[in-house]
């Protein structure tokens, strides 16, 4: 039987020995405070505010998106990302198997269905080659639309997920959707300030969504985000985002089944002030994963993953390979009887009930990954 112990003591040196090293922790040690009580001095905590107008513009400058349109949780700005670009009932949506529920809940919402391809062993996203042969296999375009040959249902949109913070191979997955007439959305909810040759990731599709949960880079509590290059897109998203009411000073008129996503003003006064100290949090996560890749390197067995070529990572959550499932389980053990939070990659969607009847490629290396991965304490040090 393996030994995690030098692992486990590495993992509480690096951050100072406390009794218990959590996952992963947020920190406010900026504008938080004093935002939050303008907020509350000003009356303005709910639905308007100028923090909300802040974020959006704050974000949209960071990222390089011309508009961002905040909502209340990375799963909404899903959904209607999905919406927006015209997925309906019975459409099918190429996704990874290796996600968070979230990815898959959003296309349920609107009565799609997943098709899940499998990964890259450099990324643990989407594969440009497993799409692009999966496609080659599978799909006819009709009249400048895509349908799988098989069910006869439309392929509408294509949405790879950036894993831990690391890009996929997203100029590539583009020039495939591209050909197929497929619309690009990335979900982009754990990969804030992470780049892809340089330009951030969420803004390379149609829309990108992001998440401001607690246990993200930063959060706002709860929240989301849209990313857009279309304004026209964007100006729509606010609209249907906020209830599709139509601009009046007194009447109450609604042009669209709405919903009632809107970020609340406190949880963007939040938000404006985590965005104030990102960088700082990027470069102090980076520090982290520079140390675990040095340590690593010692250590028979398990593997550090490390951000992709032509990718600056954020580093959002550390992951360690380890060479079977057996060591997989031990390690989570080991670690979480010592102090040491740790955990295994979600369950794979297509083992979850729901979506055990849906169409994948065989997803060789999302089970290779499945079996090995365990996420290890990656909170920013401040
Ligand atoms: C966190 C997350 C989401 C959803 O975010 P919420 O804000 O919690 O709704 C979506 N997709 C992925 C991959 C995530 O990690």
């Amino acid at each position: 039987m393996n030994s995690f112990n030098n692992t486990i003591e590495f993992i509480k040196h690096i951050y100072g020995n406390q009794e218990f090293i959590p996952l992963s922790v947020p920190v406010f040690v900026g504008n938080e405070k004093k935002y939050l009580n303008e907020c509350i001095d000003t009356t303005f905590v709910s639905s308007v505010g100028k923090f909300v107008d802040r974020f959006e513009e704050d974000m949209a400058r960071y990222t390089g998106a011309k508009k961002a349109v905040v909502c209340v949780s990375g799963t909404n700005a899903l959904h209607m990302s999905l919406m927006l670009v015209g997925v309906e009932r019975n459409d099918e949506v190429l996704t990874q198997a290796l996600t968070f529920i979230a990815t898959c809940n959003a296309l349920s919402y609107i009565g799609a269905q997943p098709v899940f391809i499998d990964v890259d062993r450099s990324t643990m996203g989407l594969s440009p080659d497993a799409l692009k042969e999966w496609l080659v296999k599978n799909a006819e375009i009709k009249d400048s639309e895509c349908f799988n040959k098989n069910t006869g249902r439309r392929i509408k949109a294509c949405v790879p997920m950036h894993t831990f913070g690391h890009p996929v191979r997203i100029d590539e997955i583009a020039a495939i959707c591209d050909e197929y007439h497929i619309e690009l959305i990335e979900d982009a909810a754990e990969s804030i300030g992470s780049l892809y040759k340089g330009k951030h990731t969420g803004t390379f599709g149609k829309v990108g969504a992001i998440s401001f949960n607690g246990n993200k880079t930063i959060t706002t509590g709860g929240g989301g985000m849209m990313l857009f290059n279309d304004e026209e897109l964007a100006k729509y998203a606010k609209h249907i985002t906020t209830q599709a009411k139509v601009p009046h000073r007194w009447e109450f008129r609604h042009d669209h089944i709405g919903y009632n996503y809107r970020m609340p003003n406190i949880n963007a006064a939040l938000g404006c002030a985590q965005l104030e100290n990102l960088d700082r949090y990027i470069e102090s996560k980076r520090k982290v994963a520079a140390e675990y890749i040095d340590f690593f390197k010692k250590i028979d067995d398990v593997d550090f993953f490390i951000e992709p070529e032509n990718c600056f990572s954020n580093y959002w959550l550390n992951a360690v390979i380890l060479k079977d499932k057996e060591s997989q389980q031990e390690f989570l053990q080991q670690t979480n009887d010592n102090g040491v939070m740790t955990r295994p990659i979600w369950e794979l969607m297509n083992r979850l009930p729901m979506f055990e009847n849906c169409e994948n490629d065989g997803l060789k290396n999302t089970i290779w990954f499945a079996d090995r991965v365990v996420n290890i304490p990656s909170s920013v040090r401040i």
